[in-house]
């Protein structure tokens, strides 16, 4: 590969060969949904079909031919696109209470099919493959968090308390066991669990936005008290998509990578040791294979069993007010 002052050059030829996946993906979904058409199928389905398939071919088909360095951009178009359609279906179909303890009611109650479907697509079986993909692409949590201005928590403040979402998920359990099993009482569906998703879905972005104003980091509330992240830990870990780069590559050290990550991940270290980046905080967001001047990473497919957690607790700034002047 071409070398110009000691670094390889950025790719800059879009490849038109690579748009044949998602245009390949958007047809097959308009096939779907046309065969559903003719099965006097619901509507709505039909349309979210048509809408699904749109999105994916033009989506990512544009997100592909974008320059690397906007690409962030059409990620976060995408997902406000993609994270927008859900929440509107997942309002207006009367599908039931998607929060967390929407699941564990449709669990205990054996009610609720599309909640558990969904639980089980995109937070546990998903991640067998893409990984924590939901939270990079399609969350209406993480969506709205993407718009606010520390994207890259690049002067975050540094805080211990991953622990608290595994509280977060416990305490839901709990909560819901007593109000199912003491008082009969059913959030999953209907006006209760209506009610119940909309008042979670109020409370997570005002917490959620707060503590990224506060923090100085979009993804604090992901990071320390989403409890839906703790599912998607298990599963991710075991993920066949992944960053990757290699070890014999001339990694500049420029830190590019990890100061971007919206997950803090130290990409770096797994590298050195010739390893994908196995963190289970990767959203598979892309910005740092988009983002690294030397092009040393990419997206790979595998398997790898294990797995630490390598995440740059100290950010950059600190480090930086740490030197000696
Ligand atoms: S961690 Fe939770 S709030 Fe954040 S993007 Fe993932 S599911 Fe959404
Ligand atoms: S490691 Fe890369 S793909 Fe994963 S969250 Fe960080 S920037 Fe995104
Ligand atoms: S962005 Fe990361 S992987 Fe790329 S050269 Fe810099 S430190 Fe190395």
């Amino acid at each position: 590969m071409a070398k110009s002052n000691g670094r390889r050059k950025r790719r800059d030829i879009f490849d038109e060969r690579m748009l044949i996946v998602p245009f390949g993906i958007m047809f097959g979904i308009w096939i779907v949904a046309a065969v559903a058409c003719s099965q006097q199928a619901d509507r709505l389905l039909v349309a979210f079909l048509i809408y699904i398939g749109l999105f994916i071919g033009a989506g990512i088909g544009t997100y592909i031919a974008l320059d690397q360095n906007r690409r962030e951009l059409g990620r976060r178009l995408i997902m406000l696109m993609m994270g927008g359609l859900l929440l509107v279906v997942a309002l207006f179909s009367d599908h039931g209470n998607m929060q967390i303890e929407g699941l564990f009611w449709a669990f205990l109650a054996g009610i609720g099919p599309y909640i558990l479907l969904h639980y089980a697509l995109a937070k546990i079986v998903g991640p067998l493959i893409f990984g924590r993909i939901w939270c990079g692409w399609a969350c209406w949590f993480g969506m709205i968090f993407n718009l606010l201005p520390h994207q890259h928590s690049r002067f975050r403040l540094p805080a211990p308390w991953g622990w608290l979402r595994y509280l977060h998920f416990i305490a839901s359990f709990v909560l819901v066991a007593i109000l199912w099993l003491a008082f009969n009482y059913n959030g999953a569906l209907g006006r209760n669990g209506l009610i119940w998703f909309v008042s979670g879905l109020l409370l997570y972005y005002v917490v959620g936005i707060g503590l990224a104003l506060i923090m100085r980091d979009n993804r604090a509330f992901c990071k320390y008290l989403c409890p839906i992240s703790v599912p998607m830990k298990v599963t991710s870990r075991f993920a066949l998509v992944k960053v990757a780069g290699n070890q014999e590559a001339d990694c500049a050290n420029c830190n590019v990578c990890v100061e971007m990550c919206p997950m803090n991940i130290d990409i770096p270290k797994y590298i050195k040791n010739g390893e994908r980046v196995l963190s289970t905080e990767c959203t598979l967001c892309l910005t740092c294979i988009n983002l690294c001047p030397d092009d040393d990473l990419w997206l790979s497919f595998g398997f790898d069993i294990g797995g630490k957690e390598h995440i740059d607790y100290v950010p950059p700034r600190s480090r930086q007010a740490a030197k000696p002047s």
